[in-house]
C-alpha cells in the first residue's frame, strides 16, 4: 500500500507529548485560512512511499516515544494510516492525529469507511477541527486555534462522543516510564 507524502519529521518534540516520528500526509481538503501548510492541499502533490518503508523508517528511530499523523489531512489516506497506527501500537508507540474534521464527522464518516473507523480505533489522542484563524493562539498546547480540541481517542470512542484529554503531561510521564 502507498501514502502520498508531502513530508517527514522523524525526530519532533513539538508535534505532540515527547519524541515523535511524524507523517505529513499529502491531500488535504479543508482549505483553511492561514493554513502553515498550503502546499499539502494538492492530493496529486507531493511524493508516493511505500507503508513498508514509512515502517522501516519508524524502525530505525530508536528514540521515539510516538508518532504523529499530520498533514494534509491524515484521513483522506486513512487505510494506509491504520495501518501505520497498527503497527505504532505494537511498537509500544503513542499515536496522535491530527484532522481538519470534528470527531463528530469522524465518527459519521467511519461508519460507512473502515479505513476511517479502523485509523481512529488505533489512535490514543486526537487534536480535532479546521484552523480558524480567528481564534488563533499561539499559547495552545499542540494547537494552533481555540475550536480545536485535544481528544482522548480511546474514551471518545467508548463513550461515542468527544472527550477532552485532561493533561497532556500525563502523557509524557507514562511513555518515559513504560517498561
Ligand atoms: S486541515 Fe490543516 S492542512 Fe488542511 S487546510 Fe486546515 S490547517 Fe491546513
Amino acid at each position: 500500500m502507498d501514502v502520498q507524502l508531502a513530508g517527514l519529521v522523524e525526530e519532533s518534540v513539538v508535534d505532540g507529548p515527547g519524541m515523535r516520528f511524524v507523517i505529513f500526509t499529502q491531500g488535504c481538503e479543508h482549505h483553511c485560512v492561514g493554513c502553515h501548510n498550503p502546499q499539502t492541499h494538492d492530493p496529486n502533490g507531493g511524493e508516493s512511499v511505500s507503508v513498508d518503508w514509512l515502517k522501516e523508517r519508524i524502525d530505525a528511530q530508536k528514540l521515539i516515544r510516538g508518532i504523529t499523523f499530520s498533514g494534509g489531512e491524515p484521513f483522506m489516506q486513512a487505510e494506509a494510516m491504520a495501518e501505520l497506527a497498527r503497527y505504532a501500537k505494537g511498537k509500544k508507540l503513542h499515536t496522535l492525529a491530527y484532522t481538519g474534521y470534528t470527531f463528530e464527522e469522524l465518527l459519521v464518516m467511519s461508519k460507512t469507511d473502515n479505513g476511517v473507523r479502523d485509523f481512529l480505533s488505533s489512535l490514543d489522542m486526537i487534536v480535532d477541527g479546521p484552523f480558524v484563524l480567528a481564534e488563533r493562539d499561539i499559547t495552545l498546547k499542540f494547537r494552533g486555534s481555540k475550536n480545536q480540541r485535544l481528544l482522548d481517542a480511546v474514551k471518545s470512542l467508548a463513550q461515542g462522543k468527544a472527550v477532552l484529554w485532561e493533561d497532556p503531561n500525563e502523557v509524557m510521564l507514562r511513555q518515559f516510564h513504560r517498561d
